[in-house]
């Protein structure tokens, strides 16, 4: 690959529904700023255009608290996430040799993990997740009782940003939708339909906010 041509993809349409606090939960400030607003400054700078997903009926605000943070294209999100990146991927560029997306429910990912993950796809690999090891021990649990327990050393918990090769994506999502499938995150797509994912350390500050204890923990994150 020459000079990968980048486009990133921010999913911001969830509804924070667990969160209970009615706004989009990309747009709670996190240390005085939406979440929305750091996920995308954490790609923006690598990519050569941003797509943002924003839920429906929030375009407008999800635009707005963006002003500062360059150029951004925003499209309506879907009802699922995978349905929100299909809708932003309508959106990106088709001469893009680079897709990265990114959550904005994970506000602390550094703009080196982005860096991190374009560059295993410039290098040759299909896609790239950051991954970062479980410290407990791992139980399958089935009808209360305890079925298992997991070899934790072959586990791992995905974070996002997400890079893949472009081609690889489209046509990921395409089978996944032509085949009614529905995952939680872009790498599993892509493992699915036959492609390789590489690993790279994940960050430990990079949590998902999704409950009101991982906001209160944002809020001292430093
Ligand atoms: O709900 P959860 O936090 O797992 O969602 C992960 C990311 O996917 C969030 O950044 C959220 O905004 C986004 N999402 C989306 N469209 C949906 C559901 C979630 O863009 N329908």
């Amino acid at each position: 690959m020459g000079e990968p041509r980048v486009s990133a993809i921010v999913l911001a349409a969830g509804s924070g529904s667990r969160l209970g606090t009615g706004a989009p939960k990309a747009l709670l400030a996190v240390g005085g700023v939406p979440m929305v607003v750091r996920a995308v400054r954490s790609v923006a700078v690598l990519a050569t255009e941003v797509v943002v997903a924003a839920p429906a009926g929030s375009e407008e605000r999800v635009r707005d608290s963006l002003v500062s943070a360059g150029e951004v294209r925003i499209v309506t999100g879907g009802p699922t996430r995978q349905a929100s990146v299909r809708a932003a991927l309508e959106a990106v560029s088709l001469g893009c040799d680079v897709i990265v997306v990114h959550d904005a429910a994970r506000p602390f990912a550094t703009t080196e993990l982005t860096a991190t993950v374009i560059s295993v796809v410039v290098g040759g690999d299909e896609g790239a997740v950051p991954v970062v090891a479980i410290p407990d021990t791992v139980k399958r649990v089935r009808g209360g009782q305890v079925v298992a327990t997991e070899d934790r050393s072959e586990l791992g918990l995905a974070q996002t940003p997400q890079a893949f090769r472009a081609s690889v994506l489209r046509e990921a999502h395409a089978r996944a939708e032509a085949a009614g499938l529905d995952l939680t995150d872009d790498a599993a797509l892509v493992e699915w339909a036959g492609h390789r994912v590489a690993v790279v350390p994940g960050e430990p500050g990079n949590f998902k906010i999704t409950t009101v204890a991982d906001l209160e923990r944002a809020g001292t994150h430093g």
